[in-house]
């Protein structure tokens, strides 16, 4: 038997963007919230560094600058509309989630304190601003506590641990969601008049990579089967300083407290490819220069991985060389004890998993797989756009990592993500909510669970030749070689054949578990179909561009094309094949420049 709810909207993820639409939506309408995780679990509260905005409580800063500086970190793929929009909003924001509640650390004087971090510059002097709002190292915890405080307030209501499987479209409007409730195995109808994804981002394809494990693409995965396309899939983050071998992020927070990056001979690289901002370069640029230090044999015992030293002998000696100075004027110089005090988490996870103290030791870092730029396309309502004239889907609305606005463009600036899903969040929410209220219920379809079933039971088909752990493995080492920090015609080539032939091997894995009750067999398998079809889709949107911008780079195109690349890439799943389209970057006041730092 199946249940049937009945709500004006319908979020599915209770993250930081899906909490945040939730609050404002349910201020008109009857909203609901589906959540695969217990919402507190969602990554937004593995978020360290900090939420950005032009506060300019210790130096001056403005809107404007936070604005430029996403464009240029964006690589001039970022929609100059959505951008100016997001960082004069984020001002607000930030004193929104404080009236809120949320405890950031402050300044002597009482005021939020902010701290620099890659990308973010003075637009006159050039150098590092302090933009950063943070709460210590536990900056997305403290955002997702908070809000889910709201939400637990206003009376949302909330099904937990229920796993979207798919949107139901009916004549091209939105009609609802079909869920999987983990604890009992049944599913769920939600019909809805606005159905809202922030289901997060997708890194779980990469073999390193600092994502939860839950990140493996379903929003985007439902979607398209739904004959909607992605766009810019082919940007995929790669941050500087995973813990080596396993991914686990290193803010970089640290590096903003001073943390200098160093390679096998002791050399401060980034002094060399970011020659003004160094080691507080946008993260592309710094895991490329990894790269080229590794194909220098620079790398570290050739190893693949280099040091973070943020131990107060080295942060003090360059602080001294980089002249960096106190708000007061005073020169910068820190004890272990206030590097403690300001990166704790940071300090735990290396002595849990390195056996290492920070503060006397360097840190062995590698890239690792961290944001998607891409996603569903949407505009600045978060209302979801599926064609190249952005023509909006009725009802259907997006926000957070799943999303692509664009406002990180082809590299996302550190803290602008937690920005994003407070800013569009917030107005996906209330869009949706006026939309609900203007509309009348899309009847359902007939036998609205059809195609969760059928994918349901071709999963438990399978002849049982393929194990799903080794689709999975295979996949992400896959990935992580030739869909990575570089790429080439052939790796992408070779990529697109591996990833076909495990999509073809994967229909005969099949999920031995037949019970109800929590079948996370089930569920993983599905996610795992979930990976392979976006992995495809960012390979073939990576092979057709032909040039390298943000996080999308070729060995074999190293330069930016402005004349034939500067635009968004669509791709569209047509059953098994990929259709590319492109539509144009909205410039307005920016035209594109060669990037330095
Ligand atoms: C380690 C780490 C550190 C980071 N640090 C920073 C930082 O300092 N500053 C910054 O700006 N950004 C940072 N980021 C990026 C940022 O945290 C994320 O992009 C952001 O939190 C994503 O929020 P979200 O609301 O989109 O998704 P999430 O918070 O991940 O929420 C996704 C939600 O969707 C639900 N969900 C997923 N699939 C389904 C489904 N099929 N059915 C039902 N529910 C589903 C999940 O249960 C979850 O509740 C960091 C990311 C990582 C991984």
């Amino acid at each position: 038997m199946t249940n049937i709810h009945q709500y004006d909207v319908v979020v599915v993820g209770g993250g930081g963007a899906g909490l945040m639409a939730a609050m404002y939506a349910s201020q008109r309408a009857k909203t609901a919230v589906i959540s695969k995780l217990y919402p507190v679990r969602s990554h937004t509260g593995a978020a360290q560094g900090g939420i950005g905005a032009a506060l300019g409580n210790l130096e001056e800063d403005s809107p404007e600058w936070h604005t430029f500086d996403t464009v240029k970190g964006s690589d001039y793929l970022g929609d100059q509309d959505a951008i100016e929009f997001m960082c004069h909003e984020a001002v607000q924001a930030v004193y929104d989630l404080e009236h809120m509640g949320l405890p950031f650390s402050r300044t002597a004087d009482g005021r939020i304190a902010q701290r620099p971090f890659g990308g973010h510059t003075n637009n006159v002097t050039k150098k590092p601003v302090r933009r950063a709002c943070y709460a210590s190292d536990r900056t997305g915890h403290m955002i997702l506590q908070t809000l889910y405080q709201q939400c637990i307030k206003n009376n949302i209501l909330f099904y937990d641990e229920f796993q979207a499987m798919d949107l139901l479209l009916v004549d091209g409007k939105v009609a609802g969601v079909v869920a999987v409730e983990l604890a009992t195995g049944e599913l769920h109808v939600f019909h809805a008049k606005a159905v809202i994804f922030a289901t997060g981002g997708h890194g779980r394809i990469w073999e390193i990579t600092s994502n939860a494990y839950a990140y493996t693409g379903d929003g985007c995965a439902i979607v398209a089967r739904r004959g909607i396309p992605l766009e810019d899939m082919e940007f995929f983050q790669f941050h500087p300083t995973g813990i080596y071998k396993l991914g686990i992020l290193i803010t970089e927070a640290v590096r903003g407290e001073g943390g200098i990056l160093f390679n096998k001979k002791g050399e401060r690289f980034m002094e060399r490819y970011a020659p003004t901002i160094k080691d507080l370069a946008s993260r592309d640029v710094i895991s490329r220069a990894m790269y080229l230090e590794t194909r220098a044999g620079n790398d570290v015992n050739g190893q693949r991985f280099f040091y973070l030293d943020v131990t107060p002998e080295t942060v003090n000696k360059y602080a001294e060389i980089d002249g960096r100075t106190r708000p007061d004027g005073t020169p910068y110089r820190v004890t272990a004890q206030e590097i403690l005090s300001k990166i704790p988490d940071i300090a735990d996870f290396c002595q849990t998993y390195l056996g290492i103290d920070p503060t006397r030791q360097p840190i062995p870092v590698q890239p690792t797989a961290h944001y998607a730029m891409g996603g569903i396309p949407t505009n600045i309502m978060g209302q979801v756009v599926i064609d190249e004239q952005n023509t909006v889907l009725p009802g259907l609305y997006a926000a957070g990592e799943v999303a692509c606005v664009s406002v990180h463009g082809a590299n996302r600036l550190g803290t602008n993500s937690l920005v994003d899903l407070i800013v569009f969040g917030k107005h996906s929410g209330i869009h949706a909510a006026e939309f609900a209220l203007g509309a009348d219920f899309v009847p359902l379809p007939a036998d609205p669970t059809e195609y969760v079933r059928e994918q349901i039971s071709r999963l438990h088909a399978g002849s049982g030749k393929e194990k799903a752990a080794a689709i999975a493995r295979e996949m992400k080492a896959e990935m992580f070689d030739h869909v990575g920090v570089f790429r080439t015609q052939e790796g992408l080539e070779h990529a697109i054949q591996k990833i076909r032939e495990l999509q073809e091997r994967f229909k005969d894995v099949r999920v031995t578990d037949s019970g109800k009750i929590f079948n996370m067999e089930l569920l993983q398998t599905w996610e795992l179909g979930n990976m392979l079809d976006l992995a495809l889709v960012t390979a073939q949107s990576a092979l057709a561009r032909t040039e390298s911008r943000g996080g999308h780079a070729r060995d074999d195109y190293p330069a930016r094309d402005d004349v034939n690349w500067l635009k968004h890439t669509l791709a569209w799943m047509d059953r098994d094949q990929i259709r590319l389209g492109y539509k144009p970057v909205v410039i307005t006041k920016y035209p594109p420049k060669e990037r330095t730092y």
